[in-house]
């Protein structure tokens, strides 16, 4: 979560501090934001749309991240006469909103306000909690999903900084999926991003067949990212 975006006056909140919002659906929340999707979100997000993952990436990401895309208006794509056209399948920046949620690298989980949205006509209070809230959006199978690919994300991390170490242990695929942004530098991630990809290649190697429940192809997603990003143990520079 960008800090650029918190309510300076916001205090740091934890799910059981006072809050509560009152959405009155004015879809100005969903304009001029960059709204970012995990490989959980953006599985569902597909699903939602009948496409496979890698599909969903090619028409609703941008090119250069997983962000939802945006139109030249500034509202999201997925902004329908005012009303979400994804929203069972949203993800959870827009379940949280009007809270930012941070969880650092030890797992401790804070929130706080961010800036409202000019003319935004949802009302915050305090009559709730802030479990209570994230419970009504439905946040917590994301929020799993979140915590989960956190920890992938650091190993990238290292994976990046090992390639910028030169690491001749690191495996080549490894090497080229990282490094694929050239000179920059700039991860491939859009590749590790496609769950339904990256499964049915792990299926295929492994010679099974590929799961549909959802849970089951995250766990296996998990794996083969993890499987890419770390090396074999004993290789550990
Ligand atoms: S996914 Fe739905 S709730 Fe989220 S920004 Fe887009 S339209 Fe708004």
């Amino acid at each position: 979560m960008d800090n650029a975006l918190v309510c300076e006056s916001s205090p740091v909140l934890n799910r059981a501090s006072a809050f509560s919002y009152t959405c009155r659906a004015c879809g100005r929340c969903c304009h001029n934001k960059r709204i970012q999707a995990n490989p959980y979100e953006i599985l569902r997000l597909a699903r939602n749309r009948s496409l496979s993952t890698g599909e969903f990436i090619q028409i609703f990401l941008e090119v250069n991240g997983p962000y939802l895309r945006i139109r030249d208006d500034g509202a999201c794509f997925f902004l329908a006469d005012s009303r979400c056209a994804v929203h069972p399948d949203r993800p959870l920046a827009c379940r949280t909103y009007p809270l930012g949620r941070w969880v650092d690298g030890r797992g401790r989980e804070t929130f706080r306000e961010l800036k409202s949205a000019p003319q935004r006509e949802g009302v915050r209070g305090q009559t709730g909690t802030v479990d209570a809230f994230l419970d009504e959006q439905g946040a917590h199978p994301h929020m799993d999903a979140a915590n989960r690919y956190q920890a992938i994300f650091y190993r990238i991390f290292e994976a990046l900084q090992r390639i910028i170490r030169n690491d001749a242990d690191l495996p080549e695929e490894t090497r080229d999926t990282v490094a694929a942004g050239g000179p920059g530098r700039r991860p491939d991630i859009m590749k590790w991003l496609d769950v339904d990809g990256m499964v049915s290649a792990a299926c295929q190697n492994r010679n099974t067949s590929v799961p549909v429940e959802m849970d089951q192809l995250v766990t296996l997603h998990i794996a083969s990212v993890e499987e890419l990003a770390i090396p074999p143990k004993g290789e550990e520079p």
